[in-house]
């Protein structure tokens, strides 16, 4: 596998940073992970804006400007020859010293990883997510802002655990609030009659890509997509509920602490979704071999 740093194209195991990379010392830096479908970069232009947003938010300067940023992934793809894949973008704030002050970090590490995908079984889409609260809360909006797509996931991975401890595949995490915010590296919505609804940004989630492309197949499917808090209680009387992301897709949940949501089965709606879903990604894209 060929992987792109700092501006080459180096063989795997030769694509080595240093132990002063801030982004290993401290989490310094920020990320994406982009799908690609039958030679084609899906929302490649969604993914570098975020991409340049948590940048601007970490005042963290690019190594390259957004088109030379997209140039850099398609280049990685081809010379990977994939077709199917997940891309991995990362850039930390670059090598320091042991003290955590950025000034000292004159140059960006950019790395960009084109793998094939690991997907979660069929199965998973067939019987839906048995999922559990964590104890372990989101960020608040006010520290690292989970709207940044920072290398800081201690939280997310502590809920994870919680997860894995207690035998779930999957966490809720809550906001400082007590209102939902997201699973630990997926958006989470419900469905309550004909209406979709997620928690806004502004309850410390993630921008997903996925979940905006959603909010764009809903009208086309005859549902309200809805922005609002939502509690436990909104997750509990939901008829159907789900997650969603770029290397997951969309996921069913079935329960949420042990609680039977809706008639326990991967909802109508769901489904429904999840098809457009998969026939719009596979169908639209930037082309990497035209
Ligand atoms: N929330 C978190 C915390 C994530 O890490 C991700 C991405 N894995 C998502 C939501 C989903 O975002 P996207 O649809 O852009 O992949």
């Amino acid at each position: 596998m060929l992987i792109y740093l700092n501006g080459k194209l180096v063989q795997e195991e030769e694509a080595k940073v240093s132990v002063f990379d801030h982004g290993l010392l401290y989490g310094d830096g920020i990320f994406e992970g982009i799908r690609i479908y039958s030679g084609r970069i899906f929302k490649l232009d969604e993914h570098i804006t975020r991409l340049f947003m948590s940048a601007r938010a970490i005042l963290l300067e690019m190594p390259l400007n957004v088109y030379e940023m997209k140039e850099a992934t398609i280049q990685t793809v081809r010379a990977n020859k994939l077709q199917d894949g997940y891309i991995r973008l990362v850039v930390t704030r670059g090598v320091g010293d042991l003290g955590l002050n950025p000034l000292k970090c004159k140059l960006p590490t950019l790395i960009i990883i084109a793998n094939k995908v690991a997907l979660y079984p069929e199965s998973l889409y067939e019987q839906g997510l048995d999922v559990i609260t964590a104890s372990t809360r989101r960020n608040i909006t006010e520290g690292v802002n989970p709207a940044i797509k920072s290398l800081n996931y201690l939280n997310n991975i502590l809920a994870k655990i919680e997860a894995n401890n207690s035998g779930f595949p999957e966490a809720l995490m809550l906001n400082h609030d007590g209102y939902v915010s997201e699973c630990t590296g997926e958006n989470l919505f419900i469905v309550r009659g004909k209406t979709v609804l997620t928690p806004p940004v502004s309850a410390g989630v993630l921008d997903g890509i996925t979940r905006s492309t959603i909010k764009d197949i809903c009208p086309a499917l005859n549902l309200e997509f809805r922005e609002t808090n939502l509690t436990r209680y909104d997750v509990f009387n939901s008829d159907e509920a789900f997650l969603s992301g770029t290397a997951a897709e969309i996921v069913p949940v079935v329960s949420l602490d042990r609680r039977v949501i809706g008639s326990g089965k991967p909802g109508e709606i769901t489904r429904s979704i999840s098809a457009e879903f998969r026939k719009i990604a596979r169908s639209c894209g930037v082309p990497v071999y035209d």
